[in-house]
């Protein structure tokens, strides 16, 4: 069935470019959509693909509690797919295929080690369903093009759009010292990086609005290209040619940084977490 819709949406694209990739072309298999490769519960080696993984919250970005809080060893055995950023927001991180690779503030990119401390991450066990083959789209337009394909406005998914990109448009953080400045006050010192006809995988998590401040209400991309000469948290793309697939969750497992006193001890009542979010991550 979904071999399928790729099939038939490829044909589309080919017949008429501007059509292509349509939220009427995959809505006929509405239905059948499980959001999960087979219908399964389970990644290949058995391990749980319906529950989405996450240390830390968004919320405690936005007054600078930067401190690492969880190893990526320990991340990664929750997933071997993720999303993430490194203690003072050092950097932004892809987890792809098992292997973290970190985009740093000047633009190179590493394996993160085990010991690599983090603030914020998501991880999850791949078991993607393939959705379709998407063509000359905007940010804006993928966007809206997966909650309608899709119907999963309600709760949480991760998409993989993997391709050509005629354009992308990435920052990194870069990594703060103690005592942190404010999330936005971070941001506005991101570099931002640019980059035409790049191929890569764009990864992105899907949380509901009610979940804003949790996580970022809404998609929440970071991009990788296959040479590794740009990645970070992608502000804004145009897909030229990519497939897209997705993997639903019913399960949020959410870990928070208990040990950590600044954390425990800090009053969260004053801090305009919603305000912060929306200018810093998008
Ligand atoms: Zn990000």
């Amino acid at each position: 069935m979904t071999t399928q819709l790729i099939e038939h949406d490829i044909a589309r694209s080919d017949a008429a470019r501007s059509d292509a990739a349509r939220p009427g072309a995959a809505q006929d298999d509405s239905a059948a959509f499980d959001g999960v490769a087979g219908g399964g519960d389970q990644d290949e080696s058995g391990r749980n693909a319906r529950t989405l993984y996450q240390h830390g919250t968004l919320a405690l970005l936005v007054p600078g509690l930067f401190d690492g809080t969880l190893s990526m060893g320990e991340l990664l055995t929750h997933g071997d797919t993720g999303i993430g950023t490194g203690e003072g927001l050092d950097g932004e991180i892809v987890i792809l295929h098992g292997t973290p690779y970190q985009v740093r503030h000047d633009g190179s990119v590493v394996v993160a080690s085990d010991s690599f401390m983090l603030p914020f991450a998501n991880a999850h066990w791949a078991r993607f369903s393939p959705l379709c083959v998407f063509e000359d789209r905007s940010k804006a337009e993928l966007s809206d093009f997966l909650l309608k394909t899709t119907g999963l406005d309600n709760t949480f998914f991760a998409v993989t759009v993997t391709g050509r990109f005629a354009n992308m448009r990435t920052r990194a953080c870069a990594k703060q010292s103690r005592p942190y400045p404010s999330l936005e006050h971070t941001a506005q010192q991101q570099r931002v990086f640019d980059a035409e006809s790049t191929e890569g995988t764009l990864l992105a998590y899907y949380s509901p609005q009610v979940f804003n401040g949790v996580a970022v209400g809404g998609f929440h991309m970071h991009y990788l290209a296959d040479d590794h000469t740009i990645g970070g948290h992608a502000l804004d793309f145009h897909v030229d040619k990519a497939r897209v697939a997705v993997q639903r969750f019913d399960t949020l497992q959410e870990h928070l940084p208990v040990a950590n006193p600044r954390y425990l001890e800090h009053d969260f009542s004053s801090d305009d977490i919603a305000g912060a979010i929306a200018s810093a991550e998008s």
